[in-house]
């Protein structure tokens, strides 16, 4: 049995999360969402697999309208990210059930509004379309205003930053909404939800960790995160980011579904003391920004070509985008951020050079060789 949670139960339209709801298991499309033959694949594999919630994301209004033309091939209620681009929240919230918006990209667009002014307009749009809502924050991703505030201190940005938007939707009088907070590494996840929940235990909790990477370390990243925290009774609905082939995307499910399983039964798997210890590879999962699907091979040659190194502790970040890549990498000792014909790649915040996809293996392995030789 499974702790029972003090969160108040939302609808994403028939779709209950929080309370004594079941956790409900979701999961995103990871093509360009404009691409309609390949998201609605994307859409169909989640489907069979048995998502509860299926997300799109949109970034122009070329994908809001390839969007509504996928929303009519599945039965599953569908959310939408609005990425960076929160004014597209007008043109698709008539075609989804739930809109997620990330509090640390709201900057971007209008940089002269209130942050306050953008969040009422996105809950006026929600409540005229009948849709749930997401507050998504994400340590790679953090306001300005809240890095600014927690200098040094990522967890505390978060927990603040979701709590604030908490409030501003509570003061709009609009409770339908979830809260997420996620980072790649899930020490950082577990110890953000437990903060947030002990602040504002009505609020349900959509958890999972970004970037995880591929199997099996990425399913034993989330796996560590969620016993920690639905076991406490954290955590109304879950999300598993694999880094795996597209027409693997139903694993995802299947993964989620086998770890709430195994924690509801009591199994639990010890985490090796030393899993955290020796070379740490993160991937993103892919999304409608991605360039070229070749990045998912290249994550895995990454993985098979630097196992020689796995005793060093450094962190290699692979990145599907030139949206988020330059960022989310900038905290890895090796960065590789994937474009539609090459690849940068990084050490640290500094670019040492952009390859194709066929030539970047060697300069990876001159550069990991370098930074082992200077240890
Ligand atoms: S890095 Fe880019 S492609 Fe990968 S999940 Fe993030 S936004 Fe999507």
């Amino acid at each position: 049995m499974l702790p029972t949670r003090q969160t108040r139960t939302i609808h994403v339209r028939d779709l209950p999360i929080g309370g004594a709801a079941p956790i409900a298991v979701q999961s995103m499309a990871a093509t360009q969402t404009r691409n309609v033959a390949a998201t609605l694949r994307q859409v169909q594999l989640l489907e069979e697999a048995g998502a509860d919630l299926i997300r799109v994301a949109v970034d122009s209004a070329a994908d809001v309208e390839a969007l509504a033309e996928i929303r009519g091939a599945s039965s599953a209620p569908f959310s939408v990210d609005l990425q960076e681009n929160y004014r597209l929240a007008e043109t698709v919230a008539r075609h989804v059930n739930k809109i997620r918006y990330n509090p640390g990209h709201l900057h971007h667009h209008e940089k002269s509004k209130p942050i306050e002014d953008k969040v009422r307009w996105l809950v006026d749009v929600a409540r005229a379309e009948s849709c749930a809502m997401r507050i998504g924050v994400n340590a790679g991703s953090i306001a300005p205003d809240y890095k600014e505030r927690f200098p040094g201190d990522a967890v505390s940005a978060i927990v603040a930053s979701a709590a604030d938007h908490c409030t501003l939707l509570d003061e709009a009088g609009f409770t339908d909404y979830v809260v997420s907070i996620k980072d790649s590494d899930p020490r950082l996840v577990v110890e953000a939800n437990t903060r947030f929940a002990e602040r504002r235990p009505d609020v349900p909790l959509h958890l999972g960790v970004t970037e995880a990477g591929m199997p099996p370390e990425g399913v034993i990243k989330t796996r560590i995160a969620f016993e920690q925290l639905v076991s406490r009774g954290i955590g109304d609905t879950v999300r598993v980011s694999l880094t795996v082939p597209f027409d693997d995307k139903g694993t995802e499910i299947d993964v989620g579904r086998s770890i709430l399983a195994d924690i509801e039964a009591g199994r639990f798997r010890s985490v090796p003391p030393n899993f955290f210890d020796g070379l740490n590879i993160i991937a993103c999962p892919s999304c409608s920004r991605v360039e070229n699907e070749r990045f998912i091979e290249l994550a895995e040659e990454v993985k098979r070509a630097t196992k020689y190194a796995k005793e060093h502790d450094l962190t290699i970040a692979i990145m599907g985008c030139r949206v988020n890549g330059p960022g989310e990498t900038d905290d890895a000792d090796i960065g590789m951020w994937c474009g539609p014909k090459t690849v940068n790649l990084k050490r640290g915040e500094e670019t040492i050079g952009t390859y194709s996809y066929d030539a970047v293996m060697g300069e990876l392995h001159k550069e990991l060789d370098r930074q082992i030789a200077s240890r």
